[in-house]
């Protein structure tokens, strides 16, 4: 059977606490009639509003719809003042609806900026195991200076509201973080990190909770040391338990309002990892954990053609900007052969809607996928 990497149900296994509930759709069907509310929003967003608040409805009542509120999202939501939870049901809906029908307005409903392409791990799974790549002299290595971070910010605040700070590299190398952090507070719906606790400290933790960042990722794929440093390849288990406590605990002294979302995502690569053993190590220190399925980053350029012949919905759901600027349409290809061009040349718009773009997409949408490289041996739809 042709194995297939379905982007939008990336998470295997996942233990989030919060369901959905009458109350919180009733909320929102009241925020809806408010006249306050409403004003902001053009005909073209109220009518993708109307339409996700009608799917949310069917959703409590079993009915079968295109758009749902989902654990992850709902806990995001919760972090939210009411007058930007119509903002995100649109955003949302953009994000998880757009890439399934293959729709395209100006802006792609998420972007992740690469902080650093560089990474202090080998992990098995990962492209950091590319010595090419990855090679302290590759012209790939390099952080983002802070200067140019600003720009991309200013490029992209009131267009695209779910940033995530994190690609091919670990963004805690970056010594500009928490002033990054600073520049990006309060200015999206969503903003994530992703990293492998590593390099978290004291200051790097107040940075970003005193940001307002939304949800914090933390890496890991086992709840022990041995099998945990087989696949993070030079992590240190103790090291990174000992951040991630450390994480919890100046939270819980300093930052008791603060409604960051933290969670522990691990990729599930072999048979050996059990999700009951990750649930019940970890959820005494996040409040979310989760498997995500393993696509086999570390060899994108090297494995065979395979007839999947199935768009790739990221083409519709999120574009990535790495740390000296390039745009790419994912980070299956780390080494940028997809290039699409750098952003400071373009605005967020003319990159995303360029003849470039659309004509990927156009040969994904029409089944040719496979006169492209790498999509026509990548696995992701
Ligand atoms: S390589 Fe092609 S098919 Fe794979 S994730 Fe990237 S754009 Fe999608």
């Amino acid at each position: 059977m042709k194995k297939v990497y379905k982007k939008k149900d990336s998470f295997l296994e996942k233990s989030f606490l919060n369901t959905v509930d009458s109350h919180l759709i009733k909320k929102i069907q009241d925020l809806r009639s408010n006249e306050n509310q409403i004003k902001k929003f053009s005909n073209y967003e109220l009518k993708i509003i109307d339409k996700a608040i009608s799917d949310c409805d069917d959703q409590l009542l079993n009915k079968k719809s295109d758009f749902n509120i989902k654990n992850n999202s709902l806990a995001e939501i919760q972090t939210l003042p009411e007058n930007k939870i119509l903002d995100y049901l649109f955003h949302r809906y953009r994000y998880e609806i757009f890439p399934d029908k293959k729709i395209t307005d100006n802006y792609p409903p998420l972007i992740q900026i690469e902080p650093s392409s560089v990474c202090n791990y080998r992990c098995v799974f990962c492209f950091m195991t590319d010595k090419k790549f990855s090679d302290k002299k590759s012209s790939h290595m390099g952080t983002m200076s802070l200067d140019f971070y600003k720009e991309i910010i200013d490029k992209i605040e009131d267009k695209v509201q779910f940033v995530t700070l994190a690609s091919r590299g670990e963004p805690l190398v970056n010594k500009n973080l928490g002033q990054m952090l600073s520049y990006s507070k309060d200015k999206f719906l969503s903003l994530k990190i992703n990293t492998n606790a590593s390099l978290l400290n004291e200051t790097n933790i107040h940075d970003i909770l005193s940001n307002n960042v939304s949800t914090i990722v933390f890496s890991a794929d086992a709840a022990d040391k041995n099998l945990y440093e087989k696949l993070r390849v030079r992590g240190k288990f103790e090291k990174v338990i000992k951040n991630i406590k450390l994480f919890k605990d100046i939270k819980e002294k300093h930052y008791r309002e603060q409604k960051i979302i933290t969670r522990v995502s691990g990729v599930k690569f072999s048979k050996d990892q059990k999700f009951t053993d990750m649930d019940n190590f970890w959820k005494e220190y996040v409040d979310q954990i989760a498997f995500v399925d393993y696509n086999p980053w570390e060899n994108s350029y090297e494995k065979a053609p395979n007839n999947i012949n199935e768009a790739c919905s990221d083409l519709w759901r999120r574009m990535f900007v790495w740390w000296d600027g390039k745009v790419n349409p994912c980070d299956v290809d780390y080494k940028s052969e997809l290039l699409l061009g750098n952003i400071r040349d373009y605005k967020i718009n003319e990159i995303w809607r360029s003849k470039k773009y659309e004509l990927l997409r156009f040969k994904h949408l029409n089944k040719n996928r496979q006169q492209v490289k790498p999509c026509a041996s990548c696995y992701v739809t």
